[in-house]
C-alpha cells in the first residue's frame, strides 16, 4: 500500500517505557519508530505540570539504571525531584542516547488492526500516516488518559479551567485569584498549599480525604549524590530485589526495617498514644495487623486523625480531613504543608461528604448548601488509568475483536501484564496484571522492557514472528493475581480506589495491579522465559 512505512516494532509513547523501548530494541538491531501524542517526550513528566509536581520517589532510584553513562552523567538536586528536573533529565537521555531521530511527536496512534494473513499490525495515526510492524510495544502510560469528572454544568463554566494532568506549558499564576481545588488525591494534595500562598482565595473541594503525611524533601548535599554515584550499581541490585523495587520512600529508607510485630487492638489506647508521640507520621501503620485486619485498620485511622487533630487548628476542618476508608486502600500521599494549609485565613475546605456538588455555574462551584463564587477552577480530579490510553485506540485483534471490549466485558485480563490473549505480537509495558503502579514504575519499567527486547530476539533467533498469551494461561493469572487479593484491605468493603477502577463509572471492579511484589514476579517473568516462553503460543 502505498505510503505505508515499514519498522519492526512501533513504539507508542516516549515517556519512560517509550524511551527506554526504543533505544533497547534499536540496540538489538531492530527498526523502530516511536510515536507520541504531546510535542515533547517525558510523557507524565510532560503533561503534568501543575504547580508542585513532584516524585515521591527518591531521584537516585527514579531513574535508569541501564545506561552507566547517564547514571554517571546526571545531576540530580533534590532528594525528591520536582516535575521540571524529571522532563529535563528525560529529555537528556533523549539527546545522549540520540533518540529523537526515531520518535514522531505530535502524532496520536488511533487505530491498530492485526493482519493474521502476515502476522502484523496495521498502525493508523491522527495525521493520516499508516504503519506496518510485526511487533507493536505499547508504552502508553498507567496514568496518562485524563479521567473527564461527571460534574454538572462543567462545560459552563466561564473562568479560567485548568486541569492539573495537562497544565499549560507556560504555567499560571494564581495571585488575586478566586481559586477552586476539585480533588484531594495526591496531584490535589501537592498544589494545593502552592496555590494557597498566591491566591486570593483558595476553596478545597474534597469528596475523599486523603491518607498523607509529610514527605520531607530537601536539597541533596554536597557530596551526597557523589557517595552513591560511587556504588551506584550496589543500590540498583537493591532496588531490583525488593518488593517494590525501592529501597526508601520518600526520605524514610526501608533498609534494616523489620516488618511490626505488636498489634493495635492488643495495645491499650494510651500506649498507643506513646508510640504516636515516638513515631510521629509513620505511627499509624507501625502494627502487625493495621493493614490487615479492618477493625485494627479503623484504629490506625483514628491515630491518623489525632495526628491531623494536632496540625490543623479548627476541629471541624480536622474531622473533616480524617479519612473514613481503610488506609491502604488507595495510595499513599507524600505532602510538603499540607495539613497546615487548612490553618491559613485564606483557604476554606469544602466538605463534599457533607455538601455534595449539585452543579458548576458560569462563575461558582454550587454544592446542596452554598455557591462558591470562582475566577479558576482546577481539576485534579485523576485518571482512567491503567486501561484507559490503550482503549482509547482502536484496537482490533483477532476476528476484529477489539482490546476495549475484550477488557470492558472480561475486565482488563492480561498474561503477567505483558500481552492479552488475542492480541498478538502486541506487549503492553506496566500493563494491568503487572506490579506497575505499586512499584517504583521505573524499576518496573527497566524489567518489561528488557523482558521484551530478549523475547524479540528469541524470536528472531528462531525464526518465529508470532507470540500471543494463551487464553489458560492468562486465565490462571488472572486468577492467581486476583488470590492475593482477596480479602485484604486493598478489596474490601468502602475501599473505591482507581487501583480497582472504582473513579470510572461502569469499570468492571478488579485489582489492576499485581500485588505479589517485583521479586516474585520477575522470577515468574524468567522462569516463563527460561522454559521457552511457556504460556505463549510462537510461530
Ligand atoms: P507515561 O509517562 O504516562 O507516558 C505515556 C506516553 O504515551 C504519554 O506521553 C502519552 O502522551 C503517550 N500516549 C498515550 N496514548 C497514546 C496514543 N494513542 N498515541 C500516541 N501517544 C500516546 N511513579 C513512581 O514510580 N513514582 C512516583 O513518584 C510517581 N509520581 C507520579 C506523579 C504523577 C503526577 C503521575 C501522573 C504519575 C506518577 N508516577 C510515579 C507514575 C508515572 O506515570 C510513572 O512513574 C512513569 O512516568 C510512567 O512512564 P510511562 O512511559 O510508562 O508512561
Ligand atoms: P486521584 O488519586 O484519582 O485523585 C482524584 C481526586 O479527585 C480524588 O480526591 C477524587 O475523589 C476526586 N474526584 C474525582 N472526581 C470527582 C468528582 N466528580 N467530584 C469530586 N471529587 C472528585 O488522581 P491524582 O491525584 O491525579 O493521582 C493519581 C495517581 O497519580 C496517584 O495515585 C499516584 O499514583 C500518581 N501521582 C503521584 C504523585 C506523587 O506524589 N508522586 C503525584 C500525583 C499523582 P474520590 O477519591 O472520592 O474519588
Amino acid at each position: 500500500m502505498e505510503g505505508v512505512r515499514n519498522y519492526d516494532a512501533i513504539v507508542i509513547g516516549a515517556g519512560f517505557s517509550g524511551l527506554y523501548a526504543v533505544y533497547s530494541l534499536r540496540e538489538a538491531g531492530f527498526s523502530v519508530r516511536a510515536l507520541e501524542k504531546a510535542d515533547g517526550v517525558g510523557g507524565t513528566w510532560y503533561w503534568n505540570r501543575y504547580p508542585g509536581a513532584r516524585c515521591d520517589v527518591q531521584s537516585i532510584e527514579y531513574s535508569y539504571s541501564f545506561s552507566k553513562e547517564i547514571q554517571e552523567e546526571w545531576e540530580w538536586t533534590e532528594l525528591m525531584p520536582a516535575q521540571p528536573e524529571i522532563e529535563a533529565y528525560l529529555n537528556f537521555v533523549a539527546d545522549r542516547l540520540d533518540l529523537r531521530k526515531d520518535i514522531e511527536l505530535s502524532t496520536r496512534v488511533t487505530a491498530m488492526t492485526f493482519d493474521e494473513s502476515s502476522n502484523t499490525w496495521f498502525i493508523e495515526t491522527d495525521r493520516g500516516q499508516n504503519f506496518v510492524a510485526r511487533w507493536v510495544i505499547a508504552g502508553t502510560g498507567c496514568l496518562s488518559e485524563p479521567l473527564e469528572p461527571d460534574l454538572p454544568g462543567l462545560d459552563t463554566f466561564k473562568g479560567v479551567q485548568l486541569f492539573t494532568n495537562r497544565f499549560p506549558k507556560e504555567g499560571f499564576d494564581f495571585t488575586g485569584h478566586r481559586v477552586g481545588v476539585i480533588g484531594t488525591g495526591s496531584s490535589g494534595v501537592q498544589c494545593i498549599p502552592i496555590i494557597a500562598e498566591a491566591a486570593d482565595h483558595l476553596y478545597v473541594f474534597q469528596r475523599s480525604a486523603a491518607y498523607s503525611r509529610p514527605a520531607n524533601n530537601r536539597p541533596l548535599r554536597p557530596g551526597e549524590l557523589e557517595g552513591v554515584k560511587a556504588n551506584y550499581e550496589e543500590l540498583r541490585i537493591k532496588q531490583r530485589n525488593a518488593f517494590a523495587g525501592l529501597v526508601s520512600f520518600g526520605a524514610v529508607s526501608f533498609e534494616g526495617l523489620k516488618p511490626p510485630e505488636r498489634r493495635i487492638l492488643e495495645t491499650p489506647i494510651e500506649e498507643r498514644m506513646k508510640v504516636l508521640d515516638e513515631l510521629g507520621w509513620s505511627a499509624p501503620a507501625a502494627w502487625a495487623d493495621v493493614m490487615f485486619d479492618l477493625e485494627a485498620n479503623r484504629a490506625g485511622t483514628e491515630l491518623y486523625g489525632e495526628l491531623i487533630r494536632r496540625v490543623v487548628k479548627d476541629p471541624d476542618v480536622a474531622e473533616s480531613l480524617v479519612p473514613h476508608y481503610p488506609m491502604g486502600c488507595k495510595r499513599q500521599i507524600l505532602d510538603t504543608g499540607y495539613f497546615e494549609t487548612f490553618n491559613r485565613d485564606n483557604v476554606t475546605l469544602v466538605d463534599l461528604r457533607k455538601e455534595p456538588i449539585e452543579r458548576i455555574t458560569a462563575n461558582s462551584v454550587d454544592t446542596i448548601r452554598s455557591s462558591y463564587e470562582l475566577d479558576v477552577l482546577v481539576l485534579a480530579t485523576g485518571f482512567d488509568a491503567m486501561t484507559g490510553a490503550l482503549n482509547r485506540i482502536d484496537i482490533r485483534g483477532r476476528d476484529g475483536r477489539t482490546l476495549r471490549d475484550v477488557w470492558t466485558t472480561e475486565g482488563p485480563v492480561s498474561y503477567l501484564g505483558l500481552q492479552v490473549a488475542g492480541f498478538p505480537n502486541l506487549f503492553t509495558v506496566t500493563g494491568p496484571g503487572s506490579p506497575s503502579v505499586l512499584s517504583n514504575m521505573v524499576v518496573s519499567i527497566e524489567q518489561h522492557v528488557e523482558w521484551i527486547t530478549d523475547c524479540l530476539v528469541f524470536l528472531r533467533e528462531h525464526g518465529l514472528n508470532t507470540i500471543e498469551a494463551e487464553p489458560d494461561a492468562q486465565a490462571a493469572w488472572v486468577e492467581h493475581a486476583a488470590s492475593l487479593v482477596e480479602g485484604t484491605i486493598r478489596n474490601s468493603e468502602g475501599c473505591n480506589s482507581w487501583y480497582l477502577g472504582a473513579n470510572v463509572p461502569g469499570k468492571k471492579r478488579i485489582h489492576m495491579p499485581y500485588t505479589g511484589g517485583l521479586p516474585a514476579y520477575r522470577r515468574k517473568c524468567d522462569e516463563v522465559a527460561a522454559t521457552g516462553y511457556s504460556g505463549f503460543s510462537l510461530s
